[in-house]
C-alpha cells in the first residue's frame, strides 16, 4: 500500500487508520518474541555496564544449559544432552565477541546488537542447502532467545524514549499494553486490520495507530521524524522544515476530535432508551466508563488474564479479577465472556498454531474440549457472582448443543461448590452470535440462552469469509454489507420474540458513524470502549429512533456496502452533521 516513488522526506505512507489521533516522534523498531524487543541507543558512559549486563546473562545462561544437561529428563531415550553442548559451545563463540563490539562501536543495547547479528546468520544458513547447516541457525536462535530472557530478567531492561513512533511488523495485544506504558506517539504495523486486537487495545489507549505499511522496515530508518495520522490513515516522513505547517495543522486537527468529561444522556430524541455499557476487564476502566454514562460492562474478555506463553490465570486469581469487577459494577451487571482463546494461545507456541486458527479449537470448542480449563473458570466466575450481579458470556457458538453441554457443566460445578460449602451465585447465561449459523439459526438459540452478545468483529469476519487480522483483505472486511446489516436485524428481531435482550458488540458499535444504523436496527443495549462513550452518546441522544429506523429501511435499497456508505454520507451530511465527531462523517466506513 506505501508509495514509495516520492523523495524519501515529506513523503506520505498510506496504509489503514486503526485509532484515531495523530503523533509525531523518531522511528523506534521493535520486534517481538514472547515480550517486545526494543532498539534503544546506550550512551557511552553507558556501554561498559551494558557490556556487562550482557556477560552477566551469558554466565546465567551457561549455568542453565549446565543444569539442563543434568536434568532427569536428558536420559538415554531423549538424550539433549548433545543439544545442550552444542548450545554451550555457541556461548563460547565469536557470537559473544562479536555482540560486544557492536554493543561497544554502534552503542546500542545488548538484546539489539545480539539480533542483528542472528538475523545475519540467520539470512546465511536460509540459503545453504544443506539442512543440517540450516538447523544450526535454530540452535543459534534459541541460544538467542535464552539470552534475551536473562538479561530481562523478569524487569523489562529498556525504555522508549518519550515521544517515540513504534514501528513493528505486527503487535500483540500485550505489547501494546506494555509499550503504551511508555506513551509513545504512535504505532505503525505491517499488518492488522481495525477489529484486530492490538488495534483495539491501541485505541483504548488513545495511542495514533496505522496499520498496512508494508516494508515499513525498509522505508523508515531508526530515529526519523515521522508523523502517524490515525484518522487519515497515514505516516508523514516530516524531516523538511518545510512541511512544518501541514504537520501542526495535521496535528491540531487531529487531536480536537478527543473525548471530553461530561456523561452523556441516554435516550434519543423520541424517548427511546439506549443502554450504553462497558468492556472493560478492569474496575478503574470501570469507573471511569461509569463517570461517562455507561451502565455495566457488557463485555469482560476474560483472555486478558491469560499470560504470556498461554499461562492460564489460577481458579483464585481469577476469582479476584471477577470479584473486583463484580463489586465495581454493583447492581448493573457485569457479563464474563468464558475465554476466547484458540491452541496457539495456550501453549504460546507458534508451531501449535493450527492451519485455520479461527475455523479452529478456539472459544467454546476449546473449553468444552477441555472441560479443566472451562470448570476452573466457571468456579471462579459462580464464587464472584456471589458479590454482585455476573453473567456469562460463552463465545463463538455455532449449535444449540454447545449451549446446551455448557449450561450442564455450569450446573454441575454449581452443585459441587455448593456441596463444597462454598457460596455459588446463578449467573444469566448468553451466548456470543458472531458466526452464520447462530445467525441463521437465532431463533433456536435465544431458546436456550438468556441474552445474545452480537459479536460484530467476528460477524464481518466469518460472514464475509475476510481474515479480521490480514490488512490486504481490508477492503473486503465491510461492516456496511447488506448481509451483515440484514445478519443484525433478523438476530435482534429472533432476539425480541424470543424474549430476550441483545447487546450489540464489536468495533461497529463503538464508531458513531454505525450507530444511528444500529438504533435503526432495533439495537437498544451496546457495549463499547471508553474512548467511544462520550460520542456515541452524543449521537443516541440527538437523533431519534423513528428517523434512524426511516433512514434504515431507505439502506434496503443499496446494494453494496459503498452505496450504503454514501447513502448514510448524505443523510448525516443533510440532517445530523453537528452530531458527529470532526472528521467521521468523511472519513471511509465501509
Ligand atoms: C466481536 O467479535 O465482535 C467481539 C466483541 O469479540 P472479539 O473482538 O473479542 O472477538
Ligand atoms: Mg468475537
Amino acid at each position: 500500500m506505501a508509495d514509495t516513488n516520492a523523495e524519501k522526506f515529506g513523503r506520505r505512507l498510506v496504509g489503514l487508520g486503526v485509532s484515531r489521533g495523530v503523533g509525531r516522534g523518531r522511528v523506534v523498531f521493535l520486534r517481538q518474541g514472547n515480550r517486545p524487543l526494543i532498539r534503544s541507543v546506550v550512551p557511552e558512559s553507558g556501554v561498559q555496564d551494558e557490556i556487562l549486563r550482557f556477560r552477566t546473562a551469558v554466565e546465567a545462561a551457561k549455568l542453565q544449559l549446565r543444569d539442563l544437561s543434568k536434568s532427569p529428563a536428558n536420559n538415554e531415550e531423549h538424550p539433549v544432552s548433545d543439544i545442550f553442548g552444542v548450545h554451550l559451545l555457541i556461548l563460547e563463540s565469536s557470537l559473544i565477541e562479536k555482540t560486544e563490539s557492536a554493543i561497544r562501536e554502534k552503542r546500542i543495547n545488548a538484546e539489539w546488537a545480539l539480533r542483528d547479528l542472528v538475523a545475519e546468520y540467520s539470512d546465511r544458513q536460509a540459503s545453504l542447502a544443506d539442512e543440517h547447516f540450516r538447523d544450526k541457525y535454530l540452535d543459534i536462535e534459541d541460544v538467542a532467545n535464552r539470552l534475551t530472557r536473562a538479561m530481562r530478567g523478569g524487569t523489562s531492561s529498556v525504555d522508549l524514549e518519550p515521544h517515540s513512533v513504534v514501528v513493528a511488523r505486527e503487535l500483540r495485544p500485550s505489547a501494546v499494553i506494555e509499550l503504551a506504558k511508555h506513551h509513545p506517539a504512535g504505532v505503525i504495523t505491517e499488518t492488522g486490520g481495525w477489529t484486530s486486537h492490538m488495534s483495539i487495545i491501541a485505541r483504548e489507549f488513545h495511542l495514533p495507530m496505522v496499520t498496512g505499511i508494508k516494508n515499513a522496515e525498509k522505508l523508515l530508518s531508526s530515529g526519523d521524524l515521522v508523523v502517524v495520522d490515525g484518522n487519515a490513515g497515514e505516516v508523514l516522513l516530516d524531516q523538511d522544515p518545510t512541511k512544518g505547517k501541514a504537520v501542526g495543522r495535521i496535528l491540531a486537527r487531529g487531536n480536537s476530535a478527543g473525548e471530553n468529561e461530561s456523561p452523556p444522556h441516554l435516550f434519543t430524541t423520541d424517548g427511546v432508551e439506549v443502554i450504553i455499557r462497558a468492556n472493560a476487564e478492569d474496575p478503574l476502566v470501570y469507573d471511569r466508563a461509569k463517570e461517562l454514562g455507561a451502565r455495566g460492562i457488557g463485555l469482560f474478555r476474560s483472555e486478558s488474564l491469560v499470560g504470556e506463553n498461554g499461562i492460564l490465570p489460577s481458579e483464585d486469581e481469577q476469582f479476584d479479577a471477577y470479584i473486583a469487577v463484580a463489586k465495581a459494577v454493583g447492581g448493573d451487571a457485569v457479563a464474563i465472556r468464558t475465554f476466547d482463546i484458540s491452541a496457539v494461545h495456550l501453549s504460546g507456541n507458534i508451531d501449535d498454531c493450527e492451519a485455520n486458527p479461527a475455523l479452529g479449537l478456539r472459544a467454546i470448542r476449546a473449553g468444552l474440549t477441555d472441560p479443566e480449563m472451562l470448570r476452573t473458570q466457571l468456579r471462579a466466575i459462580l464464587r464472584a457472582s456471589t458479590a454482585g450481579k455476573v453473567d456469562i458470556i460463552l463465545p463463538m457458538i455455532s449449535n444449540v448443543e454447545e449451549i446446551i453441554q455448557a449450561r450442564i457443566l455450569i450446573g454441575t460445578v454449581r452443585e459441587e461448590l455448593l456441596d463444597q460449602g462454598v457460596r455459588a451465585g446463578d449467573p444469566r447465561v448468553g451466548i456470543m452470535v458472531e458466526v452464520p449459523s447462530a445467525v441463521i439459526a437465532a431463533a433456536q438459540m435465544v431458546r436456550h440462552a438468556d441474552f445474545i452478545c452480537l459479536g460484530t468483529n467476528d460477524l464481518v469476519q466469518y460472514l464475509l469469509a475476510v481474515d479480521r487480522d490480514n490488512d490486504a483483505v481490508a477492503n473486503w472486511y465491510q461492516t456496511l454489507h447488506p448481509a451483515v446489516l440484514l445478519s443484525i436485524k433478523s438476530v435482534i428481531d429472533s432476539a425480541m420474540d424470543g424474549g430476550i435482550p441483545t447487546t450489540v458488540c464489536g468495533e461497529m458499535a463503538g464508531s458513531p458513524f454505525y450507530v444511528p444504523v444500529l438504533v435503526g436496527l432495533g439495537a437498544r443495549e451496546i457495549s463499547i470502549h471508553n474512548n467511544s462513550i462520550k460520542s456515541v452518546a452524543n449521537l443516541i441522544t440527538g437523533i431519534s429512533s423513528a428517523d434512524a429506523n426511516a433512514l434504515v429501511k431507505t439502506l434496503s435499497n443499496c446494494e453494496t456496502a459503498r452505496e450504503t456508505e454514501a447513502r448514510l454520507r448524505e443523510y448525516y451530511l443533510a440532517n445530523w452533521k453537528d452530531l458527529f465527531p470532526p472528521g467521521i462523517i468523511n472519513s471511509r466506513h465501509r
